[in-house]
């Protein structure tokens, strides 16, 4: 139990390869790969028979004992292929490919069109000049935190909106692409620390937050709350406990979901109360206090997520409990799956 500790730190993982290989607990799903985020920690929720990536709480494949799916479909090979078969024309390259066609139109000479079309190329690539090297940043920084093709998109998309509206100029360049990159995984749904983007550029959490902020203060994109999943198991290692708890906290996480418990709370006390419950579950002592002080929250936020977990998610966990065993039942019978 102790060992996986370290190698489920979060930070600094330089490949998804180095990711998994080391940590026993997701040694066996190695080859699985989260479709949305590129998490490799993917678990199987027997209860449910369901795929779950734990990370980012995606329901990649359900149904998986009745209908007996194709768990290979999530190679790691077949992932990087389809990431790099994406669309043709992407933020990422520093030139529109199909955007810098200019609409024809019948009232304009000859003349008037290629001056047109001159002044808006003009215009065009001195823009773009003046965004290549964060581009360039975004790309290289993408690579090594392991994101999909769609969130560095997303991250190269919000720069340029950025630059056009004249915020970054005279501003530390790398603290922006930090500030764009943890923007794109949070509105991509990519499960990323702030803390784990910045030290990538040796910056601090609180230098990349004040862009953060500053950038989306003006900017008007939404940028939604990261997802409780994300410090299940940063909760998990710090605290030592097994792997059944993290696919305990994620259905639980599922379930309050659904009910609508989750709705405008705070996500690292939401995920701290379902590590409590799971706990419970499982028999596994470890205070409130413990598990407020590992995602930095306070007991009374724990205890009221808990209290509300009880209240509208524990009936529900255990109705799934005796469902899945009717259907354990029905299933030792002799039918032909
Ligand atoms: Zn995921």
């Amino acid at each position: 139990m102790s060992k996986s500790d370290s190698s489920l730190n979060e930070i600094k993982r330089s490949s998804k390869y180095e990711r998994s290989s080391d940590d026993p607990h997701y040694s066996m799903e190695r080859k699985r790969i989260c479709p949305r985020c590129g998490s490799t920690k993917i678990i199987v929720d027997a209860e449910r028979g369901e795929l779950v990536c734990s990370e980012c709480g995606l329901v990649i494949s359900k149904g998986l004992f009745l209908e007996g799916k194709d768990w290979r479909a999530f190679s790691t090979e077949e992932f990087i292929e389809r990431a790099r078969s994406g669309a043709p024309v992407s933020p990422t390259r520093t030139a529109y490919g199909l955007d810098t066609k200019i609409a024809y139109s019948k009232g304009l000479s000859g003349r008037s069109m290629r001056m047109l079309r001159r002044t808006k190329k003009h215009v065009r690539s001195r823009k773009e000049k003046r965004v290549m090297p964060a581009l360039f940043k975004i790309r290289a920084i993408a690579e090594r935190l392991d994101l999909p093709t769609h969130t560095v998109e997303d991250a190269a998309k919000l720069y340029r909106l950025a630059s056009s509206a004249g915020l970054v100029k005279g501003r530390s360049m790398d603290a922006m692409v930090a500030a764009v990159i943890y923007a794109a995984c949070r509105r991509t749904e990519v499960p990323r620390f702030l803390q784990e983007i910045a030290s990538f550029f040796e910056l601090t959490e609180k230098e990349v937050g004040r862009s953060f902020r500053f950038l989306f203060r003006k900017l008007d994109v939404r940028i939604p709350p990261p997802k409780p999943e994300i410090y299940v198991s940063r909760i998990v290692s710090k605290l030592k406990l097994p792997q059944s708890i993290v696919t305990k906290s994620i259905r639980i996480l599922r379930i309050a979901r659904e009910v609508g418990v989750t709705l405008g709370r705070e996500p690292a006390g939401t995920a701290a109360g379902a590590v409590y419950l799971a706990t419970q579950e499982e028999g596994i002592h470890r205070t409130q206090r413990e598990l407020a002080q590992a995602v930095s929250v306070t007991e009374v936020t724990v205890r009221n997520r808990y209290r509300e977990f009880l209240e509208k998610v524990k009936p529900l966990l255990e109705k799934e409990r005796l469902e899945k065993e009717k259907k354990e039942e029905e299933i030792a019978e002799p039918v032909s799956l």
